[in-house]
């Protein structure tokens, strides 16, 4: 499928943002950038708190009584959970149909309708209103920005800035970037990676954006030869950046990539200069479910207090979060993570031992010098395994590794059965570890 535009460039459409709303994005993003400034992390905490109240306030409600919510509640119950009264059956026709035409700047009165990519199962719907656009639009830019950028962008006389967007669905969301200084390229994960190699090489975006399965994939025909790339910066987007993922990436295109924390449920993180993760607490609140007494890990249950259209009041997300052994030195008082361990049921579980994510992958990363790539999933008591790239010794590695992993949590071995890897369906995201089987719960404390 090709798409042509007004410039007849495939995949790169000319929109004109008015001029109002570039004003309102570039004062949100000055806000971000530079107007919160917080002495501490308690003083964040005390600003957040009095947010909470003030909007909760306006609608008769107090926090501490409102039931947790989560994805499937919501879609359930649909139009109460939304300002506008819109419909679930009207919002997800409208996305659906941009999702086939790929076309996707049809609006809903106004308001932004969009699809997550459901790998477990549902799809998870969003609506925006074209301030809570905005607001998206000048925080990322804000967030994501060097200097150097900023400066380009600002300087009429240099020319646009070139963010390269490779996603699975373009949205009204990626517009409101794009203006005559910024000059935005979506590329279409739904047509095969390769066909864009020649544009990518063409274009020369200074700002790679897109899932960390793409990039990585991008990273491979960097080091072939088939694209020559020269990013100043690398963004990951709605896949969890590996620790084994961000140095790949770096080798490749001598950029540390940042990441973008992002899900239907809004933006919910991003990284600093230094590459830590922080919580965006300036527009969300984070209540955590602790995972293990030693409250290193938790299920956050998010308020955001800046969207009004569609509410997100004490709802649970499917994400383990880690966080950072020390705070951050970046000087953000938002709370620093050590990673996002995507969705919750990649916490195997065996004999009521949760396996965490993390563990899982740095136990495949250190035997990981015979493949290229992997997955793992389990069922019941078996574990399957797809080594991208298998051999005998492949095989022996990952085997004693996990030996030695279950040893540690003085577990029996489960039964490891070795398979091909499979490369995620095009615009899927990348889950290395599943939990298959339906019995198995995790098993977690709540504090
Ligand atoms: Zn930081």
């Amino acid at each position: 499928m090709t798409r042509t535009d007004s410039r007849g460039t495939s995949g790169a459409r000319a929109a004109v943002v008015p001029v109002s709303d570039l004003l309102a994005a570039g004062f949100l993003f000055c806000r971000t950038r530079w107007g919160y400034r917080f002495r501490n992390r308690a003083a964040l905490l005390r600003w957040q708190q009095r947010r909470l109240d003030k909007m909760l306030q306006g609608r008769g409600l107090h926090w501490r009584e409102l039931p947790v919510i989560d994805k499937s509640i919501v879609l359930a119950d649909f139009e109460r959970y939304n300002s506008q009264g819109v419909s679930l059956a009207e919002a997800l026709e409208l996305a659906k149909a941009s999702e086939r035409s790929r076309d996707f700047r049809a609006e809903l009165d106004g308001l932004t309708v969009g699809l997550s990519s459901g790998t477990s199962g549902r799809h998870g719907v969003f609506l925006l209103s074209s301030t809570e656009r905005l607001l998206w639009a000048g925080t990322i830019l804000a967030r994501v920005l060097d200097s150097a950028a900023l400066r380009q962008i600002l300087s009429p006389w240099k020319p646009a800035l070139r963010i390269a967007f490779l996603l699975r669905a373009d949205s009204n969301l990626y517009n409101t970037v794009r203006s005559s200084r910024v000059a935005f390229d979506f590329y279409d994960l739904l047509e095969p990676l390769e066909s864009h190699f020649e544009k990518l090489n063409s274009r020369q975006a200074e700002l790679l954006i897109g899932p960390a399965s793409v990039l990585r994939a991008l990273a491979e025909a960097q080091l072939s030869g088939r694209l020559s790339l020269r990013p100043r910066k690398i963004l990951s987007v709605a896949e969890e950046l590996d620790e084994s993922d961000a140095e790949f990436l770096e080798r490749s295109f001598g950029v540390r990539p940042g990441q973008v924390y992002q899900a239907t449920e809004g933006l919910l993180g991003f990284s600093c200069r230094l590459g830590t993760l922080h919580l965006n607490e300036q527009h969300v609140h984070f209540e955590q479910e602790w995972l293990d007494a030693e409250r290193s890990r938790f299920v956050p249950i998010i308020t955001d207090f800046t969207r009004s259209t569609q509410l997100m009041l004490r709802y649970r997300l499917d994400d383990v979060l880690r966080v950072a052994e020390h705070p951050c030195r970046c000087g953000n008082p938002a709370l620093a993570l050590a990673g996002v361990d995507g969705r919750a049921d990649a916490v195997l579980v065996f004999d009521g031992v949760n396996i965490f994510p993390d563990v899982l992958r740095r136990a495949m990363a250190l035997a990981s010098t015979e493949f290229q790539d992997w997955s793992v999933a389990q069922s019941g008591k078996r574990l399957l395994i797809g080594l991208r790239a298998p051999s005998q010794e492949a095989e022996e590695r990952v085997r004693d590794e996990l030996t030695a992993l279950f040893a540690r949590y003085r577990l029996s071995v489960p039964k490891l059965e070795f398979g091909s890897w499979q490369a995620p369906a095009p615009g899927a995201k990348l889950r290395r570890i599943q939990l298959l089987a339906a019995d198995a719960r995790r098993e977690g404390s709540t504090a």
